[in-house]
């Protein structure tokens, strides 16, 4: 049975498609089928994985109703990993979409069908509590929530929690928190370290033994459209990533 893992938080720049794009191509070098879904307009998956942001149909299109999702997915030079683009039609979806009753299980009903053909299907999410991400906590099984350790880390964790229960209880009574992620982390500063502190002792359960450091190779890899899996494989970023991989996997 396929689980769904929507990478989610309203913040912008924590990490959430390096995040998606990473542990995607980790989990499908490990051989697992998995589906990379692209849901922010602004196409940073898509074009990561070198995949332009004119393709049709694309994700938009599968929400709108026009073309099924599976016809939008496409290999990518991952063996095992496949995308369904985004594109920037996106962000007309977000008013679109309220505007049409029942719509926040668009995605779901797109994934019905095709959920276990794929072993993990990872959602990058926008950076935004709106319509998009609404549809991906009601398509999941999980979330992964990335978090940077920076000053403003804590603020806003809270309100997306309690934005996380409230879906739980309300919409998708399947959906649980599969744990954070701390993102962009530079151990030699007194301030990640200290964040990274109170993170543990809040959130206790869920934050990932896995950290994943500030490393450049993670930054330049999407110019070249790979994951830093394949652009190098041996930085500590991608031993991170291949770790988290790991542990994401335990947890189930
Ligand atoms: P989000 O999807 O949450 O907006 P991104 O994954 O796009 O965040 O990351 C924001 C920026 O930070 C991007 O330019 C990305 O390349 C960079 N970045 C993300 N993770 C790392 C890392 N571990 N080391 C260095 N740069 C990173
Ligand atoms: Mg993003």
């Amino acid at each position: 049975m396929g689980i769904v893992y929507a990478i989610a938080n309203q913040k912008g720049g924590v990490g959430k498609t390096t995040t998606a794009v990473n542990l995607a191509a980790c989990v499908a070098d490990a051989g697992y089928e998995t589906l990379l879904v692209d849901l922010d307009a602004q196409c940073n998956a898509t074009v990561g994985l070198g995949v332009g942001k004119d393709k049709r149909p694309n994700v938009y299109d599968a929400l709108a109703g026009d073309s099924p999702l599976q016809d939008a997915v496409i290999p990518t030079a991952v063996p095992g990993l496949w995308l369904a683009p985004a594109s920037p039609d996106l962000a007309g979806a977000s008013v679109e979409l309220p505007r049409e009753p029942g719509s926040e299980t668009r995605l779901r009903d797109a994934l019905e069908g095709f959920r276990d053909r794929y072993l993990f299907t990872i959602l990058d999410c926008p950076p935004a509590l709106g319509p998009l991400t609404v549809n991906a906590l009601i398509a999941a099984d999980r979330v992964i929530v990335p978090v940077q350790t920076e000053y403003f880390a804590l603020e806003g964790l809270a309100g997306l929690l309690d934005t996380l229960s409230l879906i739980q209880r309300e919409l998708n009574p399947r959906l649980a928190v599969s744990g954070m992620v701390l993102t962009m982390h530079d151990g030699r500063t007194r301030l990640a370290q200290d964040v990274e502190r109170e993170l543990r002792e809040h959130f206790p359960e869920l934050v990932f033994d896995s950290v994943i450091p500030r490393n450049v190779r993670v930054s330049e890899a999407p110019s070249f459209g790979l994951p830093v899996t394949r652009h190098d494989p041996r930085c500590s970023g991608s031993v991170a990533y291949l770790q988290l991989a790991r542990e994401v996997a335990a947890r189930g």
